[in-house]
């Protein structure tokens, strides 16, 4: 017996493949694409202009897998959240936030993540599981198609994405790379490459790849000047460190299609907020300029959870940290908190089903199998 194939799980590419396997011409996968993603249709019955040959076919051979919604809270603000069970205990999450001129999408790219950066407190939860390519896009194709509806409006309401969800995107690259594809590919939700943004906390070898795979907008989590604080607060440093990771993205910048990195600052009270720390910056920024870098900062409030042992910097620090970047003439913002009141803001990413997916738990049994028990110590620090 033959699993039934997830349809989202397929670039254009992919799909006129499987198309071509039951013996259907690639036009046919365009039109099925375009009724996928451009109309959320998820019933092979509703797709009249479809031939009944290609619909007989893909009856109980394929479908289009939603996920299940566990929730979902509207901010005051316009920002919604939504939670989504991915099974196996592990709930991911989405965020809409609507501006003046644009919609942008936070999407997810694991469920749980390897990095462990002290201040995310996705990071403190763990690693459970990379989630499918079919994952990945039906939060877009879920959000696009529940707002269209939510605000009746025919034409698109997502002109943005963030890969800023729970996850390391370029840790999830294999399965990654289709869903960008079909976030930009015309026949299905047209965005534009400089609105498409992956955000990583500095995988080398793969911010290469994207460069040359399928170059959209890039956004690093920097968080420090120096690699010994990084080392503390992003321990993926200690295998990438910062020479290596800014040489990396001044090469990715001769394809990327916007003509700045973007680098996230985590303000943290009194551990990378100094006025020191950002002449440090400035320094380190332009070193490697004359290598063809150029940055634009983000500089982030620090939103708490009591498991991290760090506190927000005080906004006058954050403001004159921003003043000294912007003297040595360099881009920066500070990003409002959004969706403060539904817990939102970055960094809070399914924070409040920390306990209902037990990733800890099951973090800390494996643990307990690989060390035989030895070294609990280690797991009570992770279950924090
Ligand atoms: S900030 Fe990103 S990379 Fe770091 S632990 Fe959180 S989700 Fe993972």
């Amino acid at each position: 017996m033959h699993m039934s194939v997830n349809l989202l799980d397929f670039d254009l590419d992919a799909l006129a493949a499987y198309c071509e396997q039951l013996g259907e011409k690639r036009y046919r996968a365009t039109q099925l694409f375009r009724w996928i993603h451009q109309r959320g249709a998820s019933d092979f019955a509703q797709m009249t202009d479809l031939a009944k040959s290609l619909r007989s076919k893909l009856a109980g051979k394929a479908h289009v897998q939603a996920l299940s919604v566990l929730s979902r809270h509207d901010s005051a603000d316009g920002t919604i959240k939504w939670l989504f069970d991915v099974g196996a205990g592990d709930v991911i999450e989405t965020v809409f936030i609507p501006e003046a001129d644009r919609g942008t999408l936070c999407i997810s790219s694991q469920a749980g993540c390897a990095v462990g950066c002290r201040f995310c407190s996705t990071g403190h939860q763990g690693f459970s599981r990379n989630l499918g390519t079919g994952e990945i896009i039906a939060q877009l194709w879920f959000a696009e198609h529940f707002l269209r509806e939510h605000l009746g409006r025919d034409e698109r309401v997502i002109s943005n994405v963030v890969m800023m969800g729970m996850g390391e995107p370029l840790q999830n690259y294999a399965q990654l790379l289709p869903a960008l594809r079909v976030m930009l590919d015309d026949h299905a939700y047209g965005l534009s490459r400089r609105r498409v943004t992956v955000s990583t906390s500095g995988v080398v070898p793969m911010i290469d790849r994207l460069g040359q795979d399928c170059p959209v907008a890039l956004a690093v989590s920097l968080h420090a000047p120096l690699d010994a604080l990084r080392d503390n607060l992003v321990p993926l440093n200690r295998k990438y460190p910062i020479e290596e990771l800014l040489q990396a993205c001044a090469r990715y910048q001769v394809h990327a299609p916007r003509d700045f990195i973007t680098f996230e600052y985590c303000m943290l009270d009194g551990v990378n907020d100094q006025p020191e720390q950002a002449r440090q910056l400035v320094a380190l920024m332009r070193q490697h300029a004359a290598q063809g870098l150029s940055c634009k900062f983000n500089l982030i409030p620090f939103n708490p959870f009591p498991a991290s042992g760090l506190t927000r910097s005080p906004m006058p620090q954050v403001l004159a940290f921003a003043q000294i970047l912007l003297d040595a003439g360099i881009v920066t913002t500070v990003r409002k908190t959004r969706g403060d009141d539904i817990d939102a803001a970055c960094g809070q990413l399914a924070g409040d089903v920390q306990d209902r997916t037990g990733v800890a738990q099951r973090m800390a049994s494996q643990r307990l199998g690989m060390l035989g028990g030895i070294k609990v110590v280690s797991v009570q620090e992770k279950q924090l």
